[in-house]
């Protein structure tokens, strides 16, 4: 009797893959959805491997198994085995991103009260939440779905219900929800798929069948008409350099990444573009991965218009019905490419020939939120080595770690694009943006005292006389609990780590976020004896109120997470600032990315200090990133472009290279401080965080956790692992839980993590993104 192995929904940390029974004249491949009995509940798997034998015994059968065959590849099975261990998450949370649509969380429970059970449980303490439970069965309802009652009933039901369960007042049917498919697909032999004898009778279709693309579907073309396809631009010769190298690796059918720098503006697009025509040139398909659909639009349509019916779009925002016919139409091959944010990456896209990732650098590109917390660039590079695929990374500022492999040459080849081109098929270069840095301290000395410094001041006047468009960007994120010098823009620091200090209300102290180390109050500045030190931090409200007392009459558009909370309202607000309803826009990080105004000739960044001082290793990154895409947003169009960023740090490199535009320039002294500090890309970094609602208990686990590293490191003598904390992480409480983690740092921190359990509510992030 064969054996299936399974990888199921359950809450574990590691592959492992449990063995059920395949019941006779059943068919089951790798690839197909199962439901199987785990513990006393049912459980959704996926089949990873059959085997013939097994040593485990006794051995449960399968319940249930999917009537459309696979749904997943080989490669697909093979690459969700190693994100599972690579950033050690369950292996089905893993296989989840792949699933088609609708696809999860297929197993549920129906309950059932016999009226005629008399057998009632003892009376004790949970009386009143078995009434609660009882209570929901009256009248006409005698079925209810175990996931409704408890959320009626709230977390309490759980034991009550087991018990009611037990005495057989309750009786429990496990159901296995089937998902709807689009009709062009098979359809299961029965139409009862969800009952158990009707899904176990064997399908007539072979399991790898279904991976064929099938002929194209006439109704298919029901949706729009083929319009004519968009014409390619002449390549520029730097285009035509990088399309060549690109173009070869495509036709070799081997494994190549490319990292391709140029500022917005120089072509990168184009070169996406005409890399995917090659790539379905040679019969193959690709991936196009942007950091947020909502600020993309304008790539979306090109892509879609240069390909007219053939990419798919997929994001988080897509409704079920656009998610499935567009899923279901790369799985059928009717879509050769597709387009979107992170999970595009996992969606159906065989025989795979390219990947492109532009604006690498954004942190979106990591899932941070939920299991597995992976990266898309490494995923998309080891999805590329399985298939013999290209990976294109394309930035201006590329990742700190990224540069230095391209740098080397050795696991990515650096494409350069040096000028922004006049853009709209026109010939010729167009300049950057005139940077000014204006140093805060001075205005101070010399009386001003405003947000606004002098020169930002004269530009917005001069600006909105000549009729044109400004934007003012505030950074927000980090500002919280940073004490600094007003006078000379000294920030207070760890003494031990060099970390920057936060401010700690109920302690009334500084912390640092790295070591612990705990500090003192700043009252007098140690630089300058300066007794006006204050917290960073500015909203965006403010900002807007000064602005309108400064220029009265001025029309002020708003743009941030608490205005735009949700996506029409992106569109909205940048609608209405391209068609000149509003002669400013002030926003947060969003306005940075993906706006192309044309009549905007003036950014002002107001405090571009702020997230400098971060307690987190890429915050000189982050802020060189983010003052090189909002200087990037000024001229634009016919007339140049100035952009005014103000600073109490003028000589800090990311703001004075950020003023030059010169990426290598900061390259350079931020790797020598990456390398001072043994971070990446000189080491690897895991980070484990431990969150609990009281502060106490999340410091205990912390601390317990950090002496079994530290037992573990000096029994193995992993010196080359170090630990970081444990320590406060920033900022302490999220939503009622209090945060405290340790990052470990090396060659390869796995070395010494392998050595320990890690505890449950452990959270496990491998190459963090961040370490706040
Ligand atoms: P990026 O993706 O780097 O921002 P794009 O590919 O969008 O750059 O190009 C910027 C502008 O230059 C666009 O308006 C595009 O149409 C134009 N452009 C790109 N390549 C060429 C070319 N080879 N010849 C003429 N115009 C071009
Ligand atoms: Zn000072
Ligand atoms: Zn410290």
């Amino acid at each position: 009797m064969p054996y299936a192995e399974v990888a199921v929904d359950a809450p574990l940390r590691d592959g492992r893959l449990f063995t059920y029974e395949i019941p006779p004249q059943i068919s089951v491949a790798p690839g197909q959805m199962v439901q199987v009995p785990f513990g006393p509940r049912m459980a959704d798997g996926m089949v990873f491997k059959i085997s013939a034998t097994t040593r485990i015994d006794p051995v449960r059968p399968i319940e249930t198994t999917d009537p459309w065959g696979p749904v997943l590849t080989s490669e697909q099975l093979e690459l969700a085995r190693w994100i599972s261990d690579y950033y050690l998450a369950p292996l089905y949370s893993a296989v989840a991103l792949m699933l088609p649509p609708g696809f999860r969380n297929r197993t549920a429970s129906n309950l059932a009260m016999d009226a005629s059970e008399t057998s009632a449980p003892p009376k004790d303490r949970e009386d009143s939440v078995r009434a609660s439970i009882l209570a929901r069965f009256t009248g006409r309802r005698t079925t209810i779905s175990e996931a409704t009652l408890r959320q009626a009933v709230g977390p309490a039901a759980q034991r009550a219900l087991d018990r009611l369960i037990r005495y057989g007042v309750i009786t429990r049917k496990w159901t296995w929800r089937r998902p709807r498919i689009p009709s062009e697909q098979e359809q299961p032999v029965s139409d009862e798929g969800l009952a158990p004898q009707a899904s176990l009778t064997p399908t007539p279709h072979q399991p790898e069948a279904s991976l064929t693309p099938p002929p194209h579907q006439p109704e298919a073309s029901l949706t729009p008409t083929p319009h004519q396809p968009e014409a390619s631009l002449t390549p520029t010769p730097h285009q035509r350099e990088a399309l060549d190298q690109i173009t070869a690796a495509i036709q070799a059918h081997q494994y190549q990444a490319f990292l391709l720098q140029g500022v917005t503006g120089s072509g990168k697009t184009e070169v996406y573009l005409q890399a995917l025509a090659r790539c379905l040139e040679d019969g193959r398909e690709g991936i196009v991965l942007v950091p947020e659909i909502s600020l993309t639009p304008q790539t979306v349509r090109r892509f879609q218009a240069r390909f007219p019916g053939q990419v798919a779009v997929i994001h988080s925002r897509l409704s079920t019905s656009e998610h499935r016919e567009m899923w279901w139409g790369l799985f059928h091959g009717r879509y050769k490419a597709v387009v979107g944010s992170r999970s595009a990456l996992f969606a159906p896209v065989h025989p795979l020939g390219l990947v492109i990732i532009d604006e690498e650098h954004e942190w979106t590109y990591k899932q941070q939120d939920a299991q597995p917390r992976y990266h898309s660039r490494s995923v998309a590079m080891r999805m590329a080595q399985q298939t013999g695929a290209v990976v294109v990374l394309g930035s201006a500022t590329p990742d700190v770690v990224v540069y230095n492999r391209a740098q080397s040459g050795q696991r990515l080849r650096l494409l350069e694009l040096p000028y922004r081109l006049r853009g709209e098929g026109q010939a010729g270069h167009s300049p950057l943006a005139q940077v000014h840095v204006v140093d805060m301290r001075t205005e101070l000395r010399e009386g001003h005292r405003g947000i606004f410094s002098r020169l930002l001041q004269t530009e917005l006047a001069d600006t909105l006389a000549r009729g044109e468009q400004a934007i003012v960007f505030i950074n927000r994120r980090g500002a919280a609990g940073v004490v600094q010098c007003r006078d000379c823009g000294h920030v207070a620091r760890c003494r031990s780590c060099d970390s920057p200090l936060t401010y700690h209300s109920e302690t009334e102290r500084l912390i640092c976020h790295q070591c612990n180390r705990r500090h003192g109050l700043m009252t007098t500045c140690p630089d300058c004896r300066s007794q006006r030190v204050r917290h960073l931090g500015l909203g965006t409200q403010r900002v807007v109120s000064e602005l309108e007392s400064l220029c009265p009459g001025v029309s002020v558009l708003r743009w941030d997470r608490d205005v735009a909370a949700n996506p029409q309202a992106y569109e909205t607000v940048l609608d209405s600032f391209t068609r000149g309803d509003a002669q400013v826009l002030v926003g947060t990080q969003m306005v940075a990315k993906g706006l192309h105004v044309p009549s905007v000739t003036l950014v002002g960044a107001v405090l571009a200090d702020i997230g400098l001082h971060l307690p987190e290793f890429r915050a000189a990154e982050r802020v060189f990133q983010l003052l090189c895409q909002v200087a990037g947003r000024a001229g634009r169009g016919e007339r140049a472009g100035t952009a005014i960023v103000q600073t109490y740090l003028p000589d800090h490199y990311a703001i004075a290279m950020a003023a030059e535009q010169d990426y290598p320039g900061f390259y350079r002294q931020e790797v020598a401080f990456r390398r001072a500090q043994r971070l990446p890309p000189y080491s690897r970094l895991i980070r484990l965080l431990f969150t609990h609602t009281n502060s106490g208990l999340c410091e205990r686990d912390a601390e317990r956790m950090a002496r079994a590293l530290r037992r573990q490191r000096q029994a193995w003598s992993i010196s080359e692992v170090d630990m970081m904390g444990p320590a406060p992480a920033y900022p302490t409480r999220i939503r009622g839980r209090y945060r405290w983690h340790i990052i470990l740092r090396g060659p390869d921190p796995r070395l010494l993590l392998d050595k320990v359990d890690i505890p449950e509510g452990c959270q496990v992030d491998v190459d963090p993104v961040s370490v706040l």
